[in-house]
C-alpha cells in the first residue's frame, strides 16, 4: 500500500477536464482512497503552500488555487508518488511530456491542472489537511 494525494485545480475544473483527467488516472492503474469537490479558502492555500511562501509567484498561486472548486483525492498504487508524477509530467506543460496530464489539460507553469506529491512523507501530510481517517477507503 502506498498514496499520493493530488489536487485538480481551479483550472482544470473549471474546463471541464474533471472527468477526463480521472479516467486517465483510473486507466493509468490508481485506485481511489478519497474524493470531494471542495474550495479552498485564503488561509488553507497558505498553509498547504506555506513552502513556497518566499517564492515570487506565491501570491498568484494562493490567488489562484482559492478562484474556485478544487478536486482533492488521495490515490493508491505501488511506488505511487513517483508513478503519479511521471502522469502528470513537468511543472510547466510547455516541458510536459506527451501524453502527460498536464501536456493534455494544463494552460501555463502557474495554472497546470492537478498537484503530485512530492514524498510519501508530504503525501500523508497533505491527506490528512483535506481528509479526516474516516473519509479515506
Ligand atoms: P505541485 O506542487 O502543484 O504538484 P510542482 O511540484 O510540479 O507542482 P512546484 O515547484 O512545487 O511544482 O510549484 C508548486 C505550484 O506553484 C505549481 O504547481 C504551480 O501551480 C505554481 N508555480 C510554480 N512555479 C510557478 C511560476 N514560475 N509562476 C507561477 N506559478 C508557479
Amino acid at each position: 500500500e502506498n498514496r499520493t494525494f493530488t489536487m485538480l485545480k481551479p483550472d482544470a475544473v473549471e474546463k471541464g477536464h474533471i472527468g477526463g483527467i480521472l479516467e486517465q488516472i483510473n486507466a493509468s492503474g490508481f485506485r481511489i482512497v478519497a474524493m470531494k469537490l471542495t474550495q479552498m479558502t485564503k488561509h488553507d492555500a497558505e498553509t498547504f503552500y506555506a513552502v513556497h511562501n518566499e517564492r515570487p509567484f506565491f501570491g498568484e498561486l494562493v490567488e489562484f488555487m482559492t478562484r474556485g472548486p478544487i478536486v482533492a483525492a488521495v490515490l493508491e498504487k505501488e511506488n505511487a508518488v513517483e508513478d503519479f508524477r511521471t502522469l502528470i509530467g513537468a511543472t510547466n506543460p510547455a516541458e510536459a511530456a506527451e501524453g502527460t496530464i498536464r501536456k493534455k489539460f494544463a494552460t501555463s507553469v502557474g495554472e497546470n491542472a492537478v498537484h503530485g506529491s512530492d514524498s510519501e512523507e508530504n503525501a500523508a501530510i497533505e491527506a490528512a489537511f483535506h481528509f479526516s481517517g474516516r473519509e479515506m477507503f
